[in-house]
């Protein structure tokens, strides 16, 4: 079969649909919001609601297989579509990874270390969680958080009702704030054999909660860390008998790595990927979910940055284009506003100008 269904109309799904398109693949986008800009690449495109059974119905039938590029697609929508066509990653990824509190007790029955955290179903839970935890902590909603939104940090308890009233009192948790020395994700690839391969990690430095910049090589303490890190995830895609991608992201501590969050998809960490790597993570999640064999995941040249273009960033576009070394990457969004992710740069064996 040669059509390929991604669920979802972000940026990562319009870097999937090239990636598919050039390996040959028809791409069909399936997605809620009006303007998709996956949909801008893709052949064909259905904008419809996430609960549309006939419409999704009728995706799945035109569609030889299916994947994500959101990791918020609703489990029901993926369990109704995987009773008519293959999805990768299925069901149990995208249920765990949605929800904090699951996600944090799946990786920790696994081996994992994640900060030390607490359920806060409500406000009088906060104050419970604040005593076992401590302060400074970040009090994160359960669901539906990105980009650092649905957070507050607490500097002491007496944050405690700004924190509840800044997340809009839903149901969150609460974490210990993790003093780190450096921010690094793990990006694997995980074929239908089970075969798994990485890449190599980045540093990653974000801004606001948003990640700002990913670069290679990373400093020692995350070349020490990433064998440890790498196991966890490799448990982790093993367990869930993942297919595709999968993203996890870690903090270097003085004792070794701890478990921020996952991602069952491609990852804005691995944009770099593209240009810097044998076969990026979009090619290779496209290889992995149409079963074909992975490509290499080595780093083709160092050093590497990526940088993302958030906000009014995207006017800098002419001065990175003067730059005849680095390769600008445009989403194509018409809604400019401040702190969208709106296109990146890469350089990749030279420094930015
Ligand atoms: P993403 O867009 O990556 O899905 P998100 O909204 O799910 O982001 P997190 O990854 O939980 O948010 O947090 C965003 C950033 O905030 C982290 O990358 C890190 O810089 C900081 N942060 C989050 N949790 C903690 C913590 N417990 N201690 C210290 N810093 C943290
Ligand atoms: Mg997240
Ligand atoms: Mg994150």
């Amino acid at each position: 079969g040669s059509t390929i269904g991604i669920l979802g109309g972000g940026q990562l799904g319009r870097m999937l649909a090239v990636a598919a398109a050039q390996l040959g693949y028809q791409v069909h986008s399936y997605a809620p919001e009006r303007e998709s800009v996956a949909a801008q690449v893709a052949a064909h495109h259905v904008q419809a609601a996430w609960d549309d059974e006939s419409r999704l119905a009728a995706f799945a039938a035109a569609c030889d297989r299916v994947t994500i590029e959101f990791e918020n697609v609703p489990v029901d929508t993926v369990r109704f579509l995987s009773g008519h066509v293959a999805v990768r990653p299925g069901a149990q990824a995208l249920e765990i990874a949605q929800d904090r509190l699951t996600e944090k007790q799946f990786v920790t029955g696994l081996g994992g270390r994640p900060a030390p955290f607490a359920a806060v179903p409500d406000r009088a839970a906060l104050d419970t969680a604040l005593a076992a935890i401590g302060a400074p902590a970040i009090l994160k909603t359960l669901r539906m958080g990105y980009d650092g939104k649905g957070q507050a940090r607490l500097a002491t308890p007496a944050d405690a009702d700004a924190a509840w009233e800044a997340i809009d009192r839903h149901a969150a948790i609460l974490e210990g704030f993790v003093t780190f020395a450096h921010e690094f994700s793990v990006l694997l690839v995980r074929g239908i054999d089970g075969e798994t391969r990485f890449w190599d990690s980045s540093v990653n430095v974000h801004k606001d909660g948003i990640l700002a910049t990913s670069a290679l090589p990373p400093p020692q303490i995350i070349r020490d860390q990433q064998d440890e890190a790498r196991a966890l995830m490799a448990r982790i895609a093993d367990d869930l008998d993942y297919v595709g991608v999968l993203t996890g992201e870690f903090f270097a501590c003085q004792d070794g790595p701890i478990f921020n969050e996952m991602a069952p998809r491609v990852h804005n960490s691995g944009h770099w990927t593209i240009e810097g790597a044998v076969a990026s993570q979009f090619e290779n999640h496209i290889r992995a979910v149409a079963g074909l064999p992975l490509g290499s995941t080595a780093t083709t040249a160092l050093p590497v940055t990526m940088r993302n273009l958030i906000g009014s960033d995207i006017t800098t576009v002419p001065a990175l284009l003067a730059d005849g070394a680095c390769h600008v990457h445009h989403y194509g969004k018409t809604d400019v506003r401040a702190g969208r992710k709106l296109g990146h740069a890469t350089w990749v064996g030279t420094n930015p100008a």
